[in-house]
């Protein structure tokens, strides 16, 4: 573990979220640790979600409580059986499980009507007749106090008597709201007298047509919460706002108080993390779906090779936080390497091929190399890979004219083939262009296995596949698919898609050892020296390989830690 490692798993471990915790449970204010995460089902988890899925489940297991599932589902125009489904689906994939503990806002639709029904015997909710625009005006502003709605004054019994209406279906949709009477001209806009239900005719997911009045989210939030007996209801920071009025339901209602504590949501950059904009991505046929490799869902990470393993890691690292910060996304990409390394086998992958002749090994003969799958991990064991006269190598690792620090291969150079024999190029095959499209080599039968009998010494080692025996496959590359940092800032009259990628996707041809010809998507393997790759779990077929880059080798974010460390040191001389 390196210092920063270190230094992020102490800072979990004594956040501000577990000693308010540990306060509780030593005040005995509540008798067990009871926290949920609370999806709404209107599209598929992402990367943000993550940090409240771990949080709450981690929370939940390190103080030996439980963490409930419950899906928020009080709208019912968006919300979806597929989006239930995938959700219970990337919940249990990432290793999480609820057990019996999963619940539905729905559910709780004939107490929350009741709670609403106290408040208005209470005389502090009333059913406005103001249009939605009217209730927007009144409401005033930051600087300004909002107004009264003139229905606001109603008598209890009137007001009983036009929501039991309301639920009866006698109005239109939108000519009433049932609105919480607290306070117009609070310096919280929140709690400017709040819409509690609105009529809506929409076929709900789970009651049917059962309703056609509606809670609002901050009328079923907080009260869902109270109901499943939550101990520490944790939510992202733009909800510290609403915690008053969530104070002011639970004691006007007099029901058990969840502790409710924020902290800041998880931002990365180049990272697109609002479900409405990644449905219209989904939607417009900008990307192929929700589970396209680009995208920032469980679905598409899942796909694109990333382990639970590796998004867990970077919940843990990042931690919690009173902050609103991004975080780099090459810090998503160390933590998969970081897995992986320990994880894949290695394989030899050719994704730029150019052909290369050993003029004296025989045309008719094969050689079956010994390769290692995994010099991390002993008992990953070795497989054996086929060498013959023709091979492939990639285009990048031969230069007619190399300059001084090239030390692969060249014309008179020798270099050694990955576990198998030393080669030295002899000449080369141009067309017509003058491009080079052939290399010719020759062997060095005393050096296979990779050394030479008498220790001479070759200064690149460089991977290749046997031409006769390789397995082709496509090959796609990805990059981000936003080109800003937060492809959330857009001048005026513009949308996110300005910061769209053109070459977010690339696709090649490759060429890979024929141990690969039957992958599935199971697990990421290493292609030496390019990176990590998984055949796509959509398109790849046996004999019709496609596979994902995962990730590359190159880790930018070892090396920005590398940089800020030389920095600091510089700025302490
Ligand atoms: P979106 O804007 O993408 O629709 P949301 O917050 O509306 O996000 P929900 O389904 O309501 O989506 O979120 C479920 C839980 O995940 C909530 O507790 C929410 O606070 C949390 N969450 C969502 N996005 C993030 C994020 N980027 N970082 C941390 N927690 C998040
Ligand atoms: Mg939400």
């Amino acid at each position: 573990m390196n210092e920063t490692d270190k230094n992020t798993t102490e800072k979990t471990t004594t956040d501000f979220l577990r000693t308010r915790i540990r306060e509780d449970m030593a005040s005995g204010k509540y008798e067990k640790v009871l926290t949920r995460f609370p999806p709404e089902p209107n599209g598929y988890l992402h990367i943000g979600h993550c940090k409240a899925l771990c949080l709450n489940f981690e929370l939940a297991s390190e103080f030996g409580g439980h963490c409930n599932l419950r899906f928020d589902d009080t709208n019912p125009i968006k919300e979806e059986q597929e989006f239930v489904d995938a959700i219970r689906a990337d919940i249990k994939w990432l290793g999480f499980d609820w057990g019996e503990r999963e619940y539905f806002a729905s559910d709780y639709f004939e107490t929350l009507y009741g709670y609403a029904v106290k408040l208005i015997e209470k005389g502090v909710a009333y059913v406005d007749d103001l249009s939605a625009e009217e209730i927007r005006e009144h409401r005033g502003t930051l600087t300004e106090p909002g107004r009264p709605s003139p229905y606001r004054d109603r008598t209890i019994e009137e007001n009983l008597d036009l929501f039991t209406r309301m639920r009866a279906g006698e109005f239109d949709d939108g000519s009433k709201v049932l609105r919480a009477r607290i306070d117009m001209a609070s310096g919280n806009i929140n709690l400017r007298d709040p819409v509690l239900y609105r009529i809506l005719r929409a076929h709900h997911h789970r009651t049917g047509d059962a309703w056609c009045i509606y809670p609002m989210y901050d009328f079923a939030h907080g009260q869902s919460d109270s109901i499943e007996g939550i101990s520490h209801s944790n939510c992202t920071l733009e909800f510290a706002d609403h915690r008053p009025l969530y104070d002011w339901f639970l004691d006007q209602l007099e029901i058990h108080h969840p502790t409710q504590i924020e902290f800041a949501r998880l931002a990365l950059t180049h990272v697109m993390l609002s479900k409405r904009k990644l449905r219209q991505l989904v939607e417009d046929g900008i990307v192929t779906g929700w589970d396209d490799p680009r995208m920032p869902t469980l679905r598409a990470l899942r796909r694109r090779g990333f382990t639970p393993e590796s998004i867990r890691d970077l919940c843990t690292r990042v931690g919690v936080a009173k902050k609103n910060s991004t975080v780099e996304y090459a810090l998503l990409e160390h933590c998969l390497r970081e897995d992986l390394n320990k994880r894949a086998n290695r394989v030899m992958a050719v994704l730029d091929p150019i052909k290369v002749v050993i003029e004296n090994y025989p045309e008719d003969q094969s050689d079956e190399l010994e390769a290692v799958n995994n010099p991390e991990d002993e008992s990953a064991g070795t497989r054996t890979v086929p060498f013959s006269r023709e091979l492939y190598i990639e285009r990048s690792d031969f230069m007619e004219d190399p300059p001084k620090k090239f030390y692969r291969l060249s014309p008179g150079r020798e270099v050694r083939l990955r576990y198998a024999y030393f080669v030295t190029c002899t000449d080369v095959v141009k067309n017509d262009a003058g491009e080079v499209v052939e290399i010719r080599c020759t062997y060095d039968p005393e050096t296979r296995g990779g050394n030479a009998p008498d220790n001479r010494k070759v200064k690149a080692t460089i991977h290749w596949v046997s031409a006769k025996h390789a397995v082709d496959a496509e090959i796609r590359l990805y990059e981000q698919l936003f080109t800003a940092e937060n492809p959330n800032i857009v001048p005026d009259g513009k949308d996110f898609t300005m910061h769209l990628n053109p070459e977010s996707l690339t696709v090649t041809n490759a060429k890979l050892e024929p141990s690969l010809a039957n992958a599935t998507a199971d697990f990421p393997v290493q292609f030496e020296r390019t990176g990590y790759f998984i055949p796509d779990s959509v398109d790849s077929k046996p004999g019709a390989l496609v596979f994902n880059r995962s990730v590359s080798l190159r880790d930018s974010w070892a090396r920005m830690q590398k940089q800020q460390a030389q920095q600091g040191q510089k700025a302490k001389a």
